[in-house]
């Protein structure tokens, strides 16, 4: 971090996206965590120091409901409190990536993902649990289905190939793991549209693409199924081509 500027956009989007939903951070608790971030981080400074009335008075808030989520991020750690005194508190921010608790597995309900009793894998809702998301992005392989970049835990979310808003499932055949950057970026753009504008960016290369093309049909006619824990090893785990 150090003297590295920071992508804001980024930063912004992990947080939203990822951080916030998987810590269950409530509205105070955001709004306390970006204050202190647009303060710290974003100013290139690691550490900060603030008295809870500044922060709540910043915030419209009142004092104890913000103190108790400067605490609650403390052992979340999205942050660290290294002092408090009657001069207030000194806290060490995180950024959205660095926390652990955020991609941590343990967080997610559910242990290794079962297809829930008495749903066949077509009738499964996959964005029903952290366990059953997890199941698609490790049939992608760390990778975003589109651009085909190299997706770091943190840094990725599930797309409906079809939007929900165009009647889109959350189906095994519907989902896939992408980029955070595509994700936005595709919107609701029909997948083969979208592909087709990676390409003439010089995203993908024309072998890539009609890979990509390829795949995308193969997903929607059920060829990448995710695996689940009790399924025999060898079984066709959804390798694509
Ligand atoms: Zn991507």
């Amino acid at each position: 971090m150090k003297n590295k500027k920071l992508n804001a956009v980024q930063v912004w989007k992990q947080f939203e996206d990822v951080l916030a939903p998987r810590l269950r951070l409530s509205v105070i608790e955001r709004a306390v965590y970006s204050h202190l971030l647009r303060h710290s981080l974003l100013e290139r400074k690691r550490r900060l120091r603030f008295s809870v009335i500044w922060l709540a008075r910043n915030l419209a808030l009142s004092r104890t409901p913000v103190r108790n989520a400067v605490h609650r991020l403390d052992e979340l750690r999205a942050l660290r409190i290294l002092e408090r005194s009657k001069a207030g508190h000194v806290v060490e921010m995180r950024l959205p990536e660095g926390i652990r608790a955020a991609s941590d597995r343990k967080t997610g309900p559910g242990g290794p993902a079962k297809l829930p009793r008495g749903t066949s894998l077509e009738e499964t809702d996959f964005m029903k649990t952290f366990a059953l998301r997890r199941t698609i992005h490790a049939r992608d392989g760390g990778r975003c289905f589109y651009c085909l970049r190299q997706t770091p835990g943190r840094m990725h979310c599930l797309d409906h190939v079809v939007p929900r808003a165009h009647s889109g499932r959350n189906s095994y055949r519907n989902l896939v793991s992408c980029c955070m950057e595509c994700n936005a970026a595709k919107g609701d753009t029909p997948a083969p549209d979208f592909l087709r504008s990676l390409y003439r960016d010089g995203r993908l290369t024309a072998e890539e693409f009609a890979g990509r093309l390829r795949a995308l049909k193969e997903l929607t006619a059920g060829k990448f199924r995710p695996a689940f824990h009790a399924e025999k090893k060898g079984r066709e785990s959804g390798k694509r081509g």
